[in-house]
């Protein structure tokens, strides 16, 4: 299958156009991808679905968050129409053809560790645009919805994380995980990571994050008092977080050595000139943005980066390129280097690459 329409992401408002590169190229070779709405670009809309006065500390005359939950799940449908319109008409061009999509829309309240320090308990609406090569929907879709709604119906008072979120939430992600043809030995090691995040998060206790929400006057303050929460029970956060993991890895396969004592302006200029050579090798375990491999050099992740490279430079040359430049951008996001910038000025290179052709 070829991907048509790519240079048109650029001229569009979606704000995420290189995540958009990064699935199609994806879907050459995997089963599955998804395209996140970010619930930010549409706030009218959600507006439209948020019950007056709603706030996480402020429950007067208002009704309760469990009410909330249930009147925002009524709305669903509506809401998952209103962006499989928009995907259409705001992501992908309609020439884009030779696959089918599926919108997943929930309410959802976020019980991470980023969300309990740089957050309420307030819901939000998920949205996701799966796309496939299959006529019917994958079977796994459906386990995804019912493991987020399962989700959202297991909080305590509506809001508070219980063992069944937990439960129901890693359900959700195994489910995603075998739909996105995700290796096993990854997959694996990334649910029993966020496992122990769950474990961490209801051991302190919602209730006590909402107190240190209270206490504290700024986000920093907040972050350092969470921490020491977690030092006292012995449980660094860094040992709990999947991206120092990855980065401790990646410094032990020596990534430092393709790029030491540089400046980020240094990176930059590595970062256009080279995505055109050969990348190491265990740039292609980064094939997706939203993956992680075990390690990275997980023999079975490469495979999937690789092969996926072979097939476009079979179908579509003219993106190997983006594809090359998306592992890049994967692998130093994990380092805490996220030039989007960069990243889009390769894109439209590719664009002007692809328009060349005779
Ligand atoms: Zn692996």
């Amino acid at each position: 299958m070829t991907v048509h329409g790519v240079e048109t992401l650029l001229t569009e408002s979606y704000p995420y156009p290189e995540l958009v590169g990064d699935q199609l190229c994806n879907l050459h070779v995997r089963p599955c991808v998804m395209i996140p709405f970010s619930e930010a670009a549409f706030p009218d809309l959600m507006d439209a679905f948020r019950a007056e006065g709603s706030s996480p500390h402020c429950h007067e005359g208002t009704e309760s968050a469990s009410e909330e939950n249930d009147r925002l799940l009524a709305h669903v449908d509506d809401v998952e129409a209103f962006f499989a319109g928009k995907l259409w008409t705001e992501v992908l061009d309609p020439a884009l053809s030779g696959f089918s999509t599926e919108l997943v829309a929930a309410p959802y309240r976020d019980t991470t560790f980023e969300s309990a320090i740089h957050a309420d308990f307030s819901p939000r609406w998920k949205i996701e645009a799966y796309l496939f090569t299959t006529e019917e929907p994958p079977a796994e879709l459906e386990a995804i919805r019912e493991a987020k709604e399962k989700a959202l119906r297991s909080l305590r008072d509506g809001r508070y994380p219980t063992e069944r979120t937990a439960e129901h939430r890693l359900a959700e992600i195994r489910a995603k995980s075998e739909l996105f043809g995700y290796p096993d030995c990854c997959t694996e090691q990334f649910l029993e990571e966020r496992e122990d995040r769950f474990d961490v998060l209801l051991e302190i206790g919602a209730e006590r994050i909402e107190e240190l929400q209270a206490e504290c006057e700024s986000r920093s303050q907040l972050q350092s008092a969470f921490e020491s929460e977690l030092e006292a029970q012995g449980l660094p956060l860094q040992d709990l977080n999947v991206e120092s993991r990855i980065v401790q890895q990646l410094e032990y396969v020596n990534i430092g050595r393709y790029f030491e004592d540089w400046s980020e302006d240094e990176l930059s200029e590595f970062y256009q000139q080279k995505s055109r050579d050969p990348l190491p090798e265990f740039f292609y375990a980064f094939f997706t943005a939203d993956f992680y491999p075990h390690h990275p050099r997980c023999e079975a992740a490469i495979e999937v980066g690789r092969r996926i490279e072979s097939t476009l430079r079979e179908s579509d040359p003219a993106l190997v390129p983006l594809y090359r430049a998306t592992l890049m951008t994967n692998v130093f996001s994990c380092l805490g280097f996220d030039d989007r910038q960069v990243h889009r000025r390769l894109l439209s290179d590719t664009i002007a690459t692809h328009d060349d052709k005779p």
